[in-house]
């Protein structure tokens, strides 16, 4: 079943058409769970739900033709507010909450939200990426969610509950997203046109952690390429990480000129390494072990090569881990590469987790 074009989340919405139905529906949600599930799409749904002219406001429906369901639709509806994290900053900005420095308190999204609703109805705000609100924007922010205005509806975004500040958190009513189905997001691959092949969908969708857009953003033979030479690489212990720290950056770099290509390819290769460190931990933990081929026996390459035990190995994946926080967190990528490369060969040449390296 799909709402409103909205897949895999029919508790969610059942939710939110209950609590219309008896006009009890919260001013603040936080809406948490992996990236690329349809969170933001859902929002986007239940918005022009709450601001469609034809529908009553017990219901949870939208009629996609009245003056306010075009505009959602355009995002051009003076009522709905949205702001995200622009590609070229590390975090939410409070100018996008209280203004510029010049125009403090009379523009953003905490200025806006306390105006009357121009077409009637209500206000409503979408705050995308709020696991990156800095402090001085989660207190702008939270103050409004201290007295919502009356009538407005505020929906945060994030990938989970623990990356909100608890006062945040404490005010919100929590919605958890789980991750689409392999099926599910294989069906929405060929219905899209991503890939034709059906075969090829599921071992996308395997892959995609249950977001479709790491699924689309997966459809890259280039990528696929590029996986292999890493997992040889990374099963042989003496890993000449200078060399290939350049092959890896130059890779990651032919993704495209803007930021935002390039971090999403070293999200996927860092997330290629974590899968390979996962399962060699499993292998030499003498845990079963199933992978794709290519992923067994790389795996099955670096046990057999490995200098360390388990406990190595899952440092190498703990300190991918940490590189994949800092890829978000938009930091320099090529020596962010760089480091994380280097702390995995001295890792695999010494077997031995970093603390115990001198
Ligand atoms: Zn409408």
């Amino acid at each position: 079943m799909s709402w409103q074009g909205v897949e895999g989340h029919d508790a969610v919405v059942e939710q939110f058409r209950r609590a219309l139905e008896r006009g009890r529906l919260a001013s603040t949600f936080l809406f948490v769970g992996p990236p690329g599930i349809g969170k933001r799409t859902l929002a986007l749904k239940l918005a022009q739900a709450l601001l469609c002219q034809q529908h009553d406001a017990t219901e949870l429906a939208s009629c996609g033709h009245c003056a306010n369901c075009v505009q959602v639709l355009a995002g051009t509806h003076p009522d709905l507010l949205e702001v995200r994290k622009p590609t070229d900053k590390s975090s939410l900005p409070v100018e996008l909450f209280i203004g510029s420095r010049e125009r403090r308190m009379q523009e953003g999204l905490c200025h806006d939200i306390r105006l009357k609703p121009f077409m009637g109805g209500r206000r409503v705000a979408i705050i995308d990426d709020a696991d990156f609100l800095n402090e001085e924007s989660a207190n702008c922010l939270l103050k409004t969610l201290e007295e919502p205005p009356p009538r407005s509806v505020m929906i945060l975004l994030g990938t989970s509950a623990d990356r909100q500040l608890p006062t945040i958190r404490s005010r919100a009513q929590i919605i958890r997203f789980d991750p689409l189905p392999v099926e599910l997001v294989a069906d929405l691959l060929v219905s899209r046109q991503v890939v034709t092949d059906r075969a090829e969908a599921v071992r996308l969708a395997r892959h995609s952690e249950g977001s479709l857009s790491r699924a689309e953003e997966l459809a890259d033979p280039e990528l696929w390429k590029f996986r292999s030479e890493l997992l040889s690489r990374l099963a042989d212990p003496a890993l000449d990480s200078g060399r290939w720290t350049k092959a890896l950056v130059a890779f990651v770099e032919a993704a495209g000129k803007d930021a935002t290509p390039r971090r999403v390819r070293a999200r996927q290769v860092i997330g290629f390494a974590i899968e390979f460190y996962r399962h060699l931990v499993r292998r030499l933990s003498g845990a079963p072990v199933s992978a794709d081929e290519e992923l067994q026996s790389a795996t099955a390459a670096a046990a057999q090569a490995w200098k360390g035990d388990a406990e190595a190995a899952a440092a190498c994946a703990q300190r991918s881990l940490d590189a994949l926080a800092h890829v978000e967190r938009n930091a320099n990528q090529a020596t962010l590469l760089e480091c994380w490369l280097d702390d995995l060969a001295r890792i695999a040449a010494r077997g031995v987790p970093l603390a115990g390296i001198g």
